[in-house]
């Protein structure tokens, strides 16, 4: 054996014993990357039923549900969009993921988010003919550097094999901080400010965003998507708020 080809081997298990594939939410070591380890697993809260077949809200039981099974909200403000889905309940857990993915450049974690999203969506990935992220204004992307819908948009579209149209929507100015406004006040805040600068006409479009709240965002790009033409807009979301217009 020449040296070179008795050293490879060796280099290789040392670099992975450097870098071994870590959970998406601590330091333990998983069989491969954007895995949870088994403590991490158990205490993660994915969306299950029951919840809002419309805008994807878990619901406390199926009886906080109107007619269809939609949730009070959306029967009293339909959304532009047709369906929403999340993958996790935006909780201790899901937060532990997701600010970090999105203050403190671990932009890695993008990829085992999408992997989560794509389960939780697999329909509506299946009937999108192409994927944009929800904008950050101008002024917020230079102070973050990234937009982490546009990682999740970008990951998802390798999964599922959609094209992904990144400057699709634009902010036309940026909206103050919606966590304090309740629901009218956030659909006033953000409507009118999404701007479509591709041609849409005739497209499902699935708009992708980190976690989604009120919904006040996504419906917004929404009402401007349907009125750019695009025949239907879904919504995927890496996590969602559970409770997000009660309060
Ligand atoms: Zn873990
Ligand atoms: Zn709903």
């Amino acid at each position: 054996m020449t040296f070179l080809a008795a050293l490879k081997p060796v280099g290789l298990a040392v670099l992975d014993t450097l870098l071994p594939p870590a959970c998406l939410a601590c330091d333990a070591p998983v069989a491969a990357d954007g895995q949870f380890c088994v403590l991490c697993f158990g205490r993660v809260s994915f969306v299950s039923a029951p919840f809002c077949p419309s805008c994807g809200v878990p619901l406390p039981f199926v009886e906080a549900a109107g007619a269809g099974g939609i949730c009070l909200a959306c029967e009293a403000n339909p959304p532009a969009f047709s369906q929403a889905r999340s993958a996790l309940r935006y909780d201790a857990m899901a937060k532990q993921l997701i600010l970090p993915f999105k203050y403190a450049d671990r932009t890695e974690i993008a990829r085992g988010l999408a992997r989560l999203m794509a389960r939780a969506g697999v329909k509506l990935l299946d009937r999108a003919d192409v994927l944009a992220p929800v904008p950050l204004h101008r002024t917020r992307l230079r102070a973050r550097r990234y937009n982490q819908s546009a990682l999740l948009a970008a990951e998802l579209g390798r999964i599922a094999a959609r094209p992904v149209w990144q400057d699709m929507l634009a902010r036309t100015r940026p909206t103050v901080p919606l966590g304090p406004l309740g629901y009218g006040a956030r659909r006033e805040e953000v409507a009118g400010t999404i701007l479509v600068r591709r041609d849409v006409a005739g497209k499902s479009v699935l708009l992708v965003d980190d976690v989604m709240t009120s919904g006040a965002t996504a419906d917004a790009c929404a009402v401007a998507l349907r009125a750019a033409g695009a025949r239907r807009v879904d919504v995927l979301t890496a996590a969602r708020v559970p409770d997000p217009r009660m309060g």
